[in-house]
């Protein structure tokens, strides 16, 4: 195990109701700014929880945060708190809500000439609005961490500080009853891809990680598919919505290495051509574990017994077998395996590198070791 320093700050209030809870959590002398985006909180009965829940706080909203946040959107949210002095941020929604109010937070702080470059130069966020969230989509794991993800035209770039990590988050998962199954599938995928990019590097002998991702694979492989066959199961919901946020607040991410190639490369589908990010990342990982079974091989045949059962056969059988099962639970939450499955081929492949080498993702994975080239031959796989 390699060596860590961990703390999750965020609270949780999990359960039915406990939107009441951010009563007490937002002091009462701030003057809070509600941030949501294009208006599912007004139809499932959120939005009139938060305003019972805020009835003694001086507030206002500010709506319209979009999937895949945009930088121009979240500037007037900017604005709107440096002419009106709001100095502290309630994020309802899912990860592109929380994503979007992050970069409000610290945008709203940023002495620097341009914003932009938090993102675009990695410019070191100094200080932050404090904030909170109400989640109403897991998937993100950004309602418990210190990550978000900001798009500006076809450039989708992150950044992380805990100096946006929020202070609190609400999972109640009645809020997510109202999901669309393409939304439900999407946000099971993601967390699976989380557990994944910290789960399936090189083996270093973190023996509680493992099987804590472990743990979480299988309960998105197991609750996943209940989640469109019953989709009123709320233990289902509930289980699901838990699993999401321990896939990406920390926890299973001490002490290994990260890959992340997977994200990089989805994040650049997503840019150039709109395609939800958990459907990005469904597409590559299949590739990006045929490309890179050599480094990744003792971990390939772990997940490949431990998830799979699959104990039969050569290395490469078995790796093949585990790649092949991935791949069909994709298939059952019914989101694209293939760069074919969303009408995109041979020739888009060029687009997408020179967006990864203009973002200059050109050292990817847990060891810096996917070249531009490597990135090629894994879109190459996805086709
Ligand atoms: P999302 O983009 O936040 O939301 C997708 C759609 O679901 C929106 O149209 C939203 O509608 C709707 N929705 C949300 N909750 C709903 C509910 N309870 N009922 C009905 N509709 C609902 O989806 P997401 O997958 O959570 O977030 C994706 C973004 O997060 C991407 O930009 C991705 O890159 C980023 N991300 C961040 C992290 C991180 O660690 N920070 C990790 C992975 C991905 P409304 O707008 O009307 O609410
Ligand atoms: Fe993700």
């Amino acid at each position: 195990m390699q060596k860590f320093t961990y703390q999750n700050p965020t609270r949780i209030h999990f359960g039915e109701g406990q939107i009441a809870a951010i009563a007490n959590d937002i002091p009462k002398d701030k003057k809070v700014l509600v941030i949501y985006g294009g208006g599912s909180i007004k139809k499932n009965g959120v939005y009139e929880q938060v305003s019972a829940a805020l009835a003694s706080h001086e507030w206002a909203e500010f709506a319209g945060v979009e999937p895949n946040p945009q930088y121009d959107t979240l500037m007037k949210a900017v604005e709107k708190i440096r002419n009106e002095k709001f100095d502290y941020l309630l994020a309802v929604g899912g990860g592109s809500v929380i994503d979007g109010t992050k970069f409000i937070a610290a945008a709203a702080c940023y002495e620097g000439e341009d914003p932009w470059h938090i993102l675009a130069k990695q410019h070191t966020v100094e200080a932050a609005l404090p904030l909170g969230c109400v989640l109403t989509l897991p998937a993100t794991g950004s309602e418990s961490n210190k990550g978000a993800v900001v798009s500006r035209g076809k450039d989708k770039l992150a950044f992380m500080t805990d100096k946006v990590q929020p202070l609190f988050a609400v999972l109640d998962p009645t809020t997510t009853l109202s999901l669309s199954p393409r939304q439900v599938a999407n946000g099971v995928v993601d967390a699976f891809v989380h557990v994944m990019e910290q789960y399936l590097t090189f083996p270093v002998n973190a023996k509680v990680q493992d099987r804590f991702a472990e743990g979480l694979l299988l309960n998105l492989i197991e609750e996943g598919p209940k989640a469109l066959a019953t989709p009123d199961d709320l233990d289902v919901r509930a289980n699901i919505m838990w699993t999401a946020t321990q896939a990406l607040n920390g926890l299973i991410g001490v002490g290994v290495p990260h890959d992340w190639a997977t994200h990089m490369i989805g994040h650049e589908l997503t840019g150039n051509y709109g395609i939800d990010h958990a459907r990005t990342l469904s597409i590559v990982l299949p590739a990006v574990m045929k490309e890179r079974r050599a480094d990744k091989e003792a971990k390939l045949l772990q997940y490949a017994e431990r998830i799979f059962g699959i104990r039969e056969g050569s290395v490469d059988e078995r790796i093949d077998a585990a790649i092949e099962r991935t791949i069909a639970f994709f298939k059952e939450m019914q989101v694209p395996t293939r760069l074919a499955d969303v009408k995109l081929g041979e020739s888009d492949i060029d687009v997408l590198m020179s967006s990864l080498e203009s973002h200059g993702m050109t050292a990817l994975g847990e060891h810096g070791n996917i070249t531009l080239n490597d990135s090629r031959a894994i879109l190459e796989a996805a086709l």
